[in-house]
């Protein structure tokens, strides 16, 4: 196993900002961000849809498309001014969001007739590399494990956390997904509460494990990578025209069971998802990306996977979210799982 270094370094504003590495990481800190007051979200109930709503009054304030030498996940010590990384250089950075939408506070508000209560829990960014145009497509092999190796500890510290039920790593991509930041960068919500796709999914594989049940037919006709440990695969119930999940052929909680092998084996494929989309598409593809694991470190029934929804209804048009899938939840699709798999088997085994 490769070597995995943690450096905790406290900020100015006595939070932390965590550099994961294969080299120690000893550089002394340059010139820091200015201390930003921590945000006080709040959740509301939905009545209608039994659903938390948070909200984050300040986010509209957040930095937003800076030009290149003012990129804030840029390591800062190199430029004239500060950024959230106050060094010349690092692998993996992660800090907390200055505008979270889950933050451990107990400032509520009142609303009459209306349940209401502090937005608790924390979120992160997590930046993938120091380099500013780099992409997960490019990398070298070890930086994806060294990310998945950082999912893993933010994993297993964040969920010991009392304020914290359920936490979702997770990359918006491109700005059809809303992204202002294109320094390579995800993000961690840990939520208060389950979420409801979640609990959803947890009750689903109460069940049945539906991943193991239709593993056949996945590897038959829907795969679009796969080895002996891993399979990536168009779900034949895609939502989105090039949805690819991967699953782990053998169920796992969540990525902080896998051997050394399973972690190889997740990141090459992970990797070769990124690379076959934008092969596709013959530019960076957008795409929301998702790490679905178990609400609990330690669970009996529910298969770790990864979802992607490149915002796409076929080729290059749009998928945009309207009437049935907003109003009714109901998705209508215009191509065919059966057919996109080929596509993007093709692509992704290049
Ligand atoms: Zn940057």
């Amino acid at each position: 196993m490769n070597k995995f270094h943690k450096r905790i370094f406290k900020r100015n504003d006595n939070r932390e900002l965590f550099i994961y590495g294969r080299t120690e990481h000893t550089e002394e800190s340059a010139q820091e961000l200015d201390v930003t007051p921590p945000s006080s979200p709040h959740l509301r109930w939905n009545p209608s849809r039994h659903e938390w709503v948070t909200y984050s009054p300040g986010r509209e304030n957040r930095t937003s498309f800076p030009p290149k030498k003012y990129c804030p996940f840029c390591p800062g010590s190199n430029l004239n001014f500060p950024t959230e990384i106050p060094f010349s250089g690092f692998e993996i950075a992660v800090f907390p969001n200055r505008w979270s939408s889950f933050n451990t506070h107990n400032n509520n508000i009142e609303i009459s007739g209306i349940k209401t209560k502090p937005s608790n829990g924390h979120s992160e960014i997590i930046v993938y590399s120091d380099v500013h145009d780099d992409t997960i497509a490019e990398m070298p092999l070890d930086r994806i494990q060294l990310l998945v190796e950082t999912w893993n500890d933010r994993y297993i510290e964040l969920l010991s956390r009392d304020d914290v039920a359920y936490v979702l790593p997770f990359e918006n991509r491109g700005e059809e997904c809303g992204v202002t930041l294109h320094h390579p960068h995800g993000q961690v919500y840990c939520y208060p509460f389950i979420p409801p796709v979640i609990e959803k999914e947890v009750a689903a594989f109460h069940k049945e494990n539906f991943i193991l049940s239709m593993m056949e037919s996945l590897e038959q006709k829907y795969f679009v990578y796969q080895d002996d440990d891993i399979i990536a695969a168009v779900p034949p119930f895609a939502r989105y025209a090039y949805e690819v999940w991967i699953m782990p052929k053998k169920r796992v909680a969540g990525p902080w069971q896998f051997n050394d092998q399973q972690i190889k084996s997740f990141s090459t494929c992970f990797q070769k998802v990124v690379k076959g989309y934008d092969s596709f598409l013959n530019k960076k593809c957008p795409y929301i990306m998702g790490l679905h694991a178990a609400p609990k470190l330690e669970d009996k029934s529910f298969h770790f996977h990864i979802e992607f929804y490149p915002p796409l209804r076929s080729e290059d048009k749009p998928k945009i979210l309207a009437g049935s899938e907003s109003m009714a939840g109901v998705f209508i699709m215009d191509v065919l799982p059966e057919e996109t798999a080929i596509m993007l088997r093709e692509h992704i085994n290049k």
